[in-house]
């Protein structure tokens, strides 16, 4: 019989800091060519051990060979002009420079499926791979060429379809859309958003996850998380149109966050991955915090469709945090897991 309640992270993890300035996003990459290429390899493998190491079930590439979960994949695609620059707000919350998208997007080799092939060959577990969401993604970027946020966001949707595909030819057992974007353009969200995201997902065969979060510890989203008060109603506008949805899993934040757990009736009957780490925090959960918001979560989602999670990726936390946060959730499922078989 399978394992229940199987865990898993959101995606990336702290690396190491021969590779990159630790406890820092878009940390510069110390090393060069050559040496960079079996660096992140290296980081990979370690990312994984960590995993492992912490009793983690369905195991990731810790994001060790991106500098960024948006801009890194972004970079691999023709039509945008990383020299040219334009401040726009992201996430409608603080002020970024973003490169400009110049002329037709497009795809011209694969991204990530080298690193995937990687991952695949060592290990035998399940394995889930994230890649940015399309809304996200061209809410990172300035658009002089298509000048419609729709569109653009429909050209990444073919474009990450092709990823995605390949990345399951490579052994990805689920391939995971990160749009935090959701949680911010509920009108987008709801006349193309989630349909671009299914266009993503089009003719895959492996399981499909959609992570909807508020955002790293950054001081930006803790500065934004208290402008939203007591109640975070913004899942709200985006689970009845995702239950409805193609996707089989959605990724969410719930340990520490003010969602009101009772919104998770909204998507009752798809599978959930329960955020029950707060990546914002250095303070390390206790198991029995984990467990009771797994507890909490069953209340609408059934066992055998609940995966205790992070609310969200680790890679501005330190080492030893990230790993004493992993064994907190394996320890805490387990507590669950035996409440549950009894
Ligand atoms: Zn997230």
């Amino acid at each position: 019989m399978e394992k229940i309640l199987p865990t898993s992270t959101a995606g990336s993890m702290p690396k190491p800091s021969w590779l990159a300035e630790p406890e820092k996003l878009w940390s510069p990459w110390k090393l060069e060519g050559d040496a960079l290429i079996e660096g992140k390899q290296d980081a990979l493998l370690l990312a994984l051990k960590e995993q492992q190491q912490a009793g983690i079930d369905i195991v990731s590439d810790g994001e060790q060979t991106r500098q960024h979960f948006v801009t890194t994949f972004i970079e691999h695609l023709n039509g945008v002009d990383f020299e040219k620059r334009e401040v726009v707000k992201i996430r409608d919350r603080y002020d970024a420079s973003v490169p400009t998208v110049v002329g037709a997007v497009s795809r011209s080799k694969p991204v990530f499926v080298e690193d995937a092939k990687f991952l695949r060959r060592h290990t035998t577990q399940p394995i889930k791979w994230a890649l940015p969401g399309p809304m996200t993604m061209i809410d990172t970027l300035y658009d002089n060429h298509y000048k419609s946020r729709e569109k653009l966001a429909w050209e990444f949707a073919k474009i990450l379809n092709q990823e995605a595909r390949e990345l399951e030819a490579a052994g990805v057992d689920i391939i995971q859309f990160d749009e935090p974007a959701f949680n911010v353009f509920f009108d987008d969200m709801n006349d193309w958003g989630v349909a671009a995201l299914e266009r993503a997902i089009e003719g895959l065969q492996c399981e499909t996850a959609v992570h909807i979060c508020y955002g790293y510890g950054i001081k930006a989203n803790t500065d934004w998380k208290k402008t939203l008060g007591s109640e975070w109603r913004q899942y709200e506008e985006s689970f009845p149109k995702l239950k409805k949805s193609n996707i089989d899993i959605i990724s969410l934040e719930c340990h520490n966050s003010h969602v009101p757990i009772d919104l998770l009736e909204l998507i009752r009957g798809k599978k959930v991955m329960v955020g029950a780490i707060d990546v914002a925090s250095k303070t390390i959960e206790t198991p029995e915090e984990v467990a009771a918001t797994l507890r909490k979560a069953l209340q609408f989602v059934d066992a055998d469709k609940l995966y205790p999670c992070t609310n969200c990726g680790m890679a501005p936390l330190s080492r030893a945090v990230a790993r004493a946060k992993l064994q907190a959730l394996t320890a805490g499922a387990e507590i669950v897991r035996a409440e549950i078989s009894i």
